[in-house]
């Protein structure tokens, strides 16, 4: 049996094990920042099968780097395993039911894109012992997907520096790859204005009210709106808006998220707000502070890389649906407005070039990095609406159990190809150099940020208890 082979039937000896990480992480149900447990299981698995870990990368107690062989060539994978406040969702049913209300949970599928990835990591590991194949397999663990966090700071501080190649694995409704410019940009910015308490009635003469700051800037910014550009756009939440009416607010904050199609543009447009920003500070006479959470540039796949995707996504196909999971995702469509069509039976083509879609991924920083191929694999249903109870309802179900196991299988077979056939990563390195041409790609994060570690910690302190009383843990490991 040669390696590729070996893969597929490691995965399909292995299924129990993957379904079993896909529910555990679901159940765990960890927002960003907070995935202890979900990395705590991730790294286990890995460290069974023989990786070292490195926890902790850049600050991020819940990142890791999980490496397997030595020397070239060295391919990367990385994935998120992130939920998202008040997403709560019981799997297997057709209406909003959460868990615990008003938790956090997977209502996107990111508990399965991690479990896609350590699956792989431990089928292709496996297959370079047995089968005497050459180079470094690193397993990256990203959290904080849902807020675009960790992956600048891993390029930043060097941990892409060796990589030939990396993929992302990331759930949708279909099974399929793509490249060009896929996903836009991002700058993640707080804006703090501070100033000065008063008695809102008594002595108002005698403060400087942050609010009035934050409602300003708010304001400048509604007028700016204008003047973007196609491609570009901008949305935020007032983070502080003071505590109670009669004093007035010495702290108020507003978070933006800056998007464009390239880094510059979003850059740009943060630089702006920054402006209008200083103009409400003047205007108030209260001081401003910046806090840049992350920025990212766009997502950009590898058309090499692509190729080489899709020709594993062709030979492994879609998964056998049975009536009983298209019934579910038609009763999910109908309860959600959408059209009634099941799940998808064929894999897409891969005819050309995308069109980027409106949302970021922060794994944006490897794409320039490194040449990237980005696997979509078919873990949810047509229709859902992530980051509503609609998307959740399937994840820890038998259609993200095997549209898990045909994204593992996928990717393990591109990663044994890489492994096996230099022409690829050649092939991935010449196409990445003509992709990236004219551009000059340097990590927008600033190199003193660090990450913001307080973020959904209230969050899981007041429902972790009630959450782990549902917990459900694996009962199978791989072997
Ligand atoms: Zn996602």
């Amino acid at each position: 049996m040669d390696a590729k082979a070996f893969v597929d039937e490691y995965l399909g000896r292995n299924t129990d094990a993957l379904n079993d990480v896909i529910d555990a992480l679901f159940w765990y149900g960890e927002p960003a920042m907070q995935e202890v447990r979900s990395a705590a299981l991730l790294t286990k698995i890995l460290e069974d099968g023989g990786f070292t870990v490195e926890r902790g990368i850049s600050g991020f107690p819940t990142g890791f780097m999980a490496t397997f062989g030595s020397g070239g060539p060295v391919v990367a994978v990385h994935a998120e395993y992130d939920g998202a406040p008040d997403n709560s969702q019981l799997p297997g049913v057709s209406e909003h039911k959460a868990i615990i209300p008003g938790a956090p949970g997977h209502c996107e599928g990111h508990n399965v894109n991690a479990a896609v990835m350590v699956a792989a990591a431990r089928a292709v590991s496996r297959a370079m012992r047995d089968h005497g194949i050459k180079g470094t397999l690193k397993i990256f663990g990203a959290p904080a997907e849902e807020l675009v966090l960790a992956r600048p700071y891993y390029v930043r501080d060097g941990y892409f520096d060796d990589v030939d190649v990396a993929f992302h694995p990331h759930l949708l409704e279909r099974f399929s790859t793509e490249y060009g410019v896929l996903q836009r940009a991002v700058v993640s910015a707080e804006f703090v204005f501070h100033g000065e308490t008063a008695h809102a009635a008594m002595s108002p003469w005698k403060g400087r009210n942050a609010l009035d700051a934050a409602l300003l800037m708010d304001s400048g910014m509604a007028q700016y709106r204008e003047h973007l550009s196609p491609g570009m756009n901008m949305h935020r939440v007032v983070t502080d808006g003071g505590n109670q009416p009669n004093v007035i607010p010495a702290r108020a904050a507003i978070w933006w998220f800056f998007r464009d199609h390239t880094a510059e543009g979003a850059k740009g447009l943060f630089e702006r707000a920054r402006k209008v920003a200083e103009g409400a500070a003047l205007m108030t006479n209260t001081e401003l502070e910046v806090v840049v959470k992350t920025a990212v540039w766009p997502v950009r796949g590898n058309e090499a890389l692509a190729h080489a995707l899709q020709r594993n996504i062709e030979t492994v196909g879609m998964p056998a649906w049975s009536n009983a999971e298209h019934d579910l995702a038609n009763r999910l469509q109908a309860a959600n407005g959408a059209i009634e069509e099941g799940l998808r039976t064929a894999v897409d083509t891969l005819d050309g070039p995308s069109e980027s879609i409106p949302a970021a991924n922060d794994c944006g920083d490897v794409s320039w990095k490194v040449p990237m191929g980005r696997l979509w694999f078919p873990a949810n249903v047509p229709g859902v609406t992530f980051h509503h109870w609609s998307a959740g309802a399937a994840l820890a179900t038998s259609i993200a159990h095997k549209g898990g196991l045909v994204g593992a299988r996928a990717l393990a077979a591109t990663l044994v190809d890489c492994f096996t056939d230099p022409a690829i990563i050649a092939d991935a390195k010449a196409t990445f150099a003509d992709e990236t041409k004219g551009t000059d790609y340097a990590p927008m994060i600033p190199d003193t940020n660090t990450p913001p570690l307080d973020t959904n910690r209230q969050l899981m302190e007041k429902f972790r208890p009630s959450m782990e009383a549902r917990y459900v843990e694996p009962r199978h490991w791989f072997e």
